[in-house]
C-alpha cells in the first residue's frame, strides 16, 4: 500500500536573490520605509511600483498583512460602525474579522457548488448593505462580469479579497482589478512569502490617498511612488486617522524577486493541480469543482465535494487518508481546527441562516498543494485519495461505520 511522506505545510525556501536583498537591508539597517538616504528609493516604494505594474493598477500600497489591507480598504471606503457589509459565507476568519474590527456587521452571502458567491442571495441582501467584500476563497472566481453588473445596479462598491488569487485573472483582467480596491496577502501560505504582509491596489485617487494616510504615512506620503499626486492628500491628511500598519523594507526586499518569478510559480501550482484533477476525475462519490473557461486560476490548493456523504463516512475518509500521509481538511467539521473555521463559529457576527452554504461545506474537502510537491507527489496523492474515497464510498454496510473518528 502506497503512502505519502511529504509535508502539506512546507513551503519552498526563500529564493537566494531575496536572501541577498534582505542581507543588504540588514547591513545598512534602514528597515523603516521612510528611512532613506538622499537619492535612495525605499524597497517598499519599489515593490509598490512593481506590483502596480503587475496588476495594471495606477496605485499600490504595501501594508503589514492581508487582514490589515482588508480593514484599511473598508476604512478608506468610509465604512462606519453599524454598517452592513456583505461577504462570502465561505471564506476565512480574517474577512469577517476585518468588518467586525470596524464595528461593521458582516452579512454572509450563500455559496454555490462552484464555491463562489450566490448571485440570487447577493441580490436579495444588497439593498441594506454599504459594500461587498468579495472573497475569492481558495482561488475560485465567480462570474466577475455578472457580479460587477449586479453590484453596479445595487450601487454596491466592491472590495476584492485576493488572498488566494494573486496572479489569477477573469477573462484576462487580473483578479483585484474589477472592484474599487483589490487586497492581497504575502503571508507564508499565500502566493508570495514574506512571513506577513499585504498589498492594496486601486485606480481611485481619493481612496488610495486615504489608504496611504491610514497606513501610517505621517506627512511623508510624497515618498510613495505608486501613489496619487500630493494635491490628492490636501484634505485627506487632516481628516484621516493614522492606523499604523506599514510594510517595512526588509519584507519588501524579500518580495521583489518573488514577484518577478510569480508567473513561473503560478504555472507550477497549476501543473500540480491538473495532475490531482486528472487523477481524481471520475471517482465514484466524488465531485470535482468545475473551472469556467474565463477563469485563469492559480491553484495553490485543491478542493472536492463528497455530496450527501454522512458525517461518519467523511471522518472515516479523513482518518484513512491521514494514515497514508494525506492531510485533508474538512470544512464541515462542527468545531474549528487550525486555519479552518466556518461562519457559525464567527460569533462576533450575528448568527445567520445559510442552508445552501451549510449543505455544501458539509461535503467540502480541502488540501494544500505547496510547491515543495513534485508532479509525481501530486499523482501519488491523487491515487491515495481515489483509493480511499472508493473504499469508503462503496463500504456501505460493510463495517465502515466502525472505523475510528478523526480526532
Ligand atoms: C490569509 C487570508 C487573508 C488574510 O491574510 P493575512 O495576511 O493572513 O492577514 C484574507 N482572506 C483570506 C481568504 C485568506 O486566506
Amino acid at each position: 500500500m502506497e503512502t505519502f511522506t511529504g509535508s502539506f505545510t512546507q513551503q519552498e525556501p526563500i529564493p537566494e536573490a531575496s536572501v541577498e536583498a534582505a542581507l543588504r537591508i540588514l547591513r545598512h539597517g534602514r528597515l523603516h520605509r521612510y528611512n532613506t538616504v538622499p537619492g535612495e528609493i525605499a524597497e517598499t516604494a519599489l515593490l509598490e511600483e512593481e506590483f502596480a505594474a503587475f496588476t495594471g493598477a495606477k496605485y499600490c500600497l504595501a501594508v503589514a498583512s492581508g487582514g490589515y489591507a482588508l480593514g484599511c480598504a473598508l476604512r478608506a471606503l468610509g465604512i462606519e460602525p453599524g454598517d452592513r457589509v456583505l461577504t462570502n459565507a465561505f471564506t476565512l476568519a480574517p474577512v469577517p474579522g476585518a468588518i467586525a474590527a470596524l464595528g461593521g456587521v458582516p452579512v454572509f452571502v450563500e455559496t454555490t457548488e462552484a464555491l463562489t458567491i450566490d448571485f440570487d442571495d447577493l441580490v436579495r441582501k444588497a439593498p441594506d448593505a454599504k459594500a461587498l467584500l468579495l472573497s475569492h476563497m481558495r482561488g475560485h472566481i465567480c462570474d466577475m462580469d455578472r457580479l460587477m453588473q449586479v453590484c453596479a445596479a445595487a450601487g454596491l462598491p466592491v472590495i476584492e479579497d485576493c488572498a488566494h488569487t494573486m496572479g489569477a485573472a477573469w477573462r484576462g483582467t487580473p483578479s483585484g482589478r474589477h472592484g474599487v480596491i483589490g487586497c492581497y496577502s504575502t503571508q507564508t501560505y499565500k502566493h508570495m512569502n514574506s512571513g506577513e504582509g499585504g498589498l492594496l491596489v486601486s485606480d481611485d485617487e481619493g481612496l488610495m490617498a486615504r489608504a496611504i494616510v491610514l497606513s501610517g504615512s505621517y506627512m511623508l506620503y510624497d515618498r510613495h511612488r505608486a501613489a496619487p499626486p500630493p494635491e490628492a492628500f490636501e484634505d485627506v491628511k487632516y481628516a484621516t486617522p493614522n492606523v499604523s500598519g506599514r510594510m517595512d523594507n526588509l519584507r519588501a526586499a524579500i518580495l521583489r524577486p518573488q514577484l518577478a518569478d510569480l508567473p513561473r510559480q503560478c504555472a507550477r501550482w497549476n501543473e500540480l493541480y491538473r495532475v490531482v484533477e486528472t487523477g481524481l476525475d471520475g471517482t465514484p462519490g466524488l465531485n470535482l469543482i468545475p473551472r469556467p473557461k474565463a477563469e485563469s486560476y492559480v491553484a495553490s490548493s485543491f478542493q472536492f465535494l463528497l455530496p450527501d456523504w454522512p458525517e461518519a463516512k467523511i471522518r472515516a475518509l479523513l482518518t484513512r487518508a491521514a494514515r497514508r500521509g494525506v492531510e485533508l481538511k474538512w470544512f464541515g467539521a462542527p468545531e474549528p481546527r487550525g486555519f479552518t473555521s466556518r461562519h457559525d463559529s464567527w460569533r462576533y457576527a450575528p448568527r445567520q441562516d445559510l442552508p445552501e452554504t451549510d449543505r455544501i461545506l458539509t461535503g467540502l474537502i480541502d488540501m494544500r498543494l505547496p510547491l515543495t510537491f513534485t508532479p509525481d507527489d501530486a499523482a501519488l496523492i491523487a491515487r491515495i485519495i481515489r483509493a480511499e474515497v472508493s473504499a469508503v464510498f462503496q463500504g456501505e454496510g460493510k463495517g465502515t461505520e466502525a472505523l475510528p473518528a478523526a480526532d
